[in-house]
């Protein structure tokens, strides 16, 4: 079989329930649907939603919207929250499960007293949101950073400290966050909340660029979890393409013969992936 999909690659089960989720609600719901921020990174999707009738707003409607405001899988800021409740809006809240937990998690331990450090790309939606439930945080975008913060800032180290991850981010570099912690902060609370599916699909893609002539990553540009496979895949495989979907795919990139991978971020559909595969049998065929 020249070519192989990644087990794992696309949806990820908060992304799933999230589609599933809204697809439901538009089902039953004769009012106006609007989602806060984009509900996953995906054209695809966001165009399917479009054509439904969905609009995607940047900020809570006004008091006296008559209509439905949908929650993304990444979450939102605790202050949008709030004015949802204070506003009298409806709402559906697709947060996904393990990012209702970090803000839980980060909630308890300000309550605590503990200092936030958060493991993460600090403009990401879902790192906003999470930081919005601490009294006080720091984001750290590698290990070095959290050790020059740490060497920065003297006594920091024996501060009540909670440390959290972004859900997608890379699995090595938040090992070597945790790693430091363990070792230099002496009154640290660490909470793994680095997700299974982004862990095992980082693993699947690695495994399976080290064994391709030619690696396709399918997922949107702008999207996190799809930009670390796409790094990720070019430490072991010297062909990589990332595409949105398949007819970005030029010709030349594949080789009659080529074996070729594909992995897809965690907003891909299973449909983009399968154009994707069935154009690259079509290239490879010798
Ligand atoms: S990657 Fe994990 S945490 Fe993020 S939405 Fe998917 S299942 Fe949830």
């Amino acid at each position: 079989m020249p070519v192989t999909v990644a087990e794992g690659a696309g949806f990820c089960f908060g992304v799933q329930r999230a589609v599933e989720g809204i697809f439901d609600l538009l089902g039953r719901e004769h009012r106006r649907v609007v989602t806060l921020g984009p509900l996953i990174h995906n054209s695809q999707i966001a165009k399917a939603l479009a054509e439904r009738g969905v609009e995607t707003v940047e900020a809570v409607p006004e008091r006296g919207f008559d209509g439905v405001v949908v929650l993304r899988s990444h979450g939102v800021p605790l202050h949008c929250h709030l004015q949802l409740a204070e506003r009298g809006i409806d709402s559906l809240d697709l947060t996904c499960p393990f990012v209702r937990r970090i803000h839980d998690a980060v909630r308890e331990g300000s309550a605590q007293g503990r200092l936030v450090l958060i493991v993460g790309h600090a403009d990401h939606p879902e790192v906003v949101g999470i930081c919005s439930f601490a009294r006080a945080h720091e984001v750290f975008a590698s290990p070095e950073e959290l050790a020059a913060f740490t060497q920065q800032n003297p006594g920091v180290e024996q501060r009540p400290v909670l440390l959290v991850a972004q859900t997608t981010f890379d699995v090595e570099q938040w090992r070597r966050c945790k790693n430091f912690v363990e070792k230099v902060y002496t009154n640290a609370q660490i909470s793994d909340t680095i997700c299974n599916a982004t862990e095992n699909r980082q693993r699947q893609a690695a495994a399976l660029a080290a064994d391709s002539d030619a690696m396709l990553v399918v997922g949107a540009r702008h999207s996190s979890n799809t930009n670390r496979l796409y790094e990720l895949c070019r430490q072991h495989c010297a062909r990589v393409l990332l595409v949105e979907s398949a007819s970005e795919i030029p010709a030349g990139f594949l080789q009659p013969g080529d074996k070729v991978g594909i992995t897809a971020g965690a907003s891909t559909p299973a449909y983009v992936i399968k154009e994707a595969a069935d154009k690259c049998q079509t290239s490879t065929r010798p």
